[in-house]
């Protein structure tokens, strides 16, 4: 099964290039998918004919969503968008909705759902939400580094055979006003989100704020389990 893997573009050694962190190949490989980049894009519409041709969807990590797209104005930790990234995500991610393609969302890709499908961004944690957690353990990819507390009843929670999973955390970022079609799966203990997933049946769609795809070596399961899920969510459609 194919499946379609956002990446970012950035200037490398003098040159505009297309990059992904490998960690996300690894992991979908290892769950027997065939990644499939698609980079930014001049038209999103490019985008959505990838989407006809493929099994499933994964939004990656990133840069920080313009905030216009929430009309909301940046705050002043609010790193600079990539516009043509944006674009090509939002259009994606809306697509994938409305032709139920299975999706899975990581860090950025959470926020980017949520923004796509109609909600908002805490745009700094650490200067807006009382009594942090650190969540910008970016040295420490590989390490679990605050636990979270999964929704009972949730497609996530069906998945993760733990009711407090400990995760990575390497963003500042995070989901604030859900997007109506989506619902809170996980939070962390100072009331971040840390995963949203598909309110819709027949869509298989979850979103986490972690980076599972750095943990498929762990020694617990839960992030193996999580790409499983969603090869056998793209096997079900
Ligand atoms: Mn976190």
């Amino acid at each position: 099964m194919l499946v379609l893997v956002t990446a970012t573009s950035e200037e490398i050694r003098g040159a505009m290039r297309v990059r992904l962190n490998e960690t996300y190949v690894a992991a979908l490989e290892g769950a027997g998918l065939v990644p499939l980049i698609v980079p930014p894009l001049a038209d999103p519409a490019t985008a959505l004919r990838a989407l006809a041709s493929v099994d499933g969807l994964v939004l990656t990590g990133g840069e920080d969503i313009a905030p216009s797209h929430y009309d909301a104005e940046p705050h002043p930790l609010t790193g600079p968008p990539h516009a043509r990234r944006d674009a090509t995500e939002i259009a994606l991610a809306r697509a994938a909705r409305e032709r139920r393609v299975p999706t899975l969302a990581i860090c950025r890709g959470v926020q980017l759902l949520n923004v796509a499908l109609g909600g908002t961004l805490v745009q700094d944690i650490a200067s807006t939400v009382p009594l942090p957690l650190d969540h910008e353990r970016g040295a420490v990819r590989r390490e679990r580094t605050h636990p979270i507390e999964l929704v009972a009843g949730t497609r996530l929670a069906a998945i993760v055979d733990h009711a407090t999973p400990s995760v990575n955390s390497i963003h500042h970022q995070a989901v604030d006003r859900v997007a109506p079609p989506l619902r809170v799966s996980a939070r962390a203990s100072d009331g971040t989100i840390e995963a949203l997933e598909s309110a819709d049946r027949d869509w298989w769609a979850i979103g986490v704020q972690w980076h599972p795809e750095e943990l498929v070596g762990d020694v617990q399961r839960w992030d193996r389990d999580l790409f499983q899920a969603f090869a056998g969510a793209m096997r079900r459609a």
